[in-house]
């Protein structure tokens, strides 16, 4: 079974491209300053399957998330789909508007995603990026607020601190 959890501190190289992310990395912190999390990671027997990381981003007084890396141990199992809709749970309780993120049709990486994959989870070509419109997204309320309660009790163990500061939903 695969279990999804908020990334506090990322632990894993993209395993594709070797690229590590650090926990002291300048937008890994200010994720964490801003909701907490600086991502969304997919756990399959004690490994890491996917993960999905962001980091608060602002253009025209608009609050985004923008995607700064994005990799699924196999693509084929819809995984990268759970990582985005958790990520949209999780932002919606924090009033983000939107997802922004690049996108290639040929030279996607963890960083650039492919085109059609962005497109076929909801995002749209606008302004020079792929964006992910919150307030579009199939997420009810209440299911949003489910998943967020089953990613909080994943910080537990790691940091109970935004549990009890209860986000806004
Ligand atoms: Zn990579």
């Amino acid at each position: 079974m695969t279990e999804l959890s908020f990334v506090v501190t990322p632990e894993l190289a993209c395993p594709y491209c070797g690229v590590r992310v650090c926990s002291d990395t300048d937008w890994v912190v200010s994720a964490r300053r801003r909701w907490g999390w600086c991502g969304v990671q997919a756990v399959e027997n004690g490994e890491i399957v996917g993960a999905l990381l962001l980091t608060p981003s602002e253009s025209g007084g608009e609050k985004n998330a923008l995607l700064r890396s994005l990799w699924v141990a196999d693509p084929r199992l819809g995984l990268g789909r759970r990582l985005v809709q958790s990520a949209c749970a999780g932002l919606v309780c924090r009033k983000v508007s939107a997802i922004v993120s690049p996108g290639s049709s040929s030279h996607f990486s963890c960083q650039v995603p492919p085109r059609a994959f962005l497109r076929h989870v909801g995002f749209g070509w606008t302004g020079g990026h792929y964006r992910l419109d919150l307030g579009a997204t199939a997420l009810e309320k209440g299911a949003a607020a489910q998943v967020v309660g089953r990613l909080l009790r994943s910080l537990n163990p790691i940091n109970p601190e935004p549990a009890t500061r209860n986000p806004d939903c």
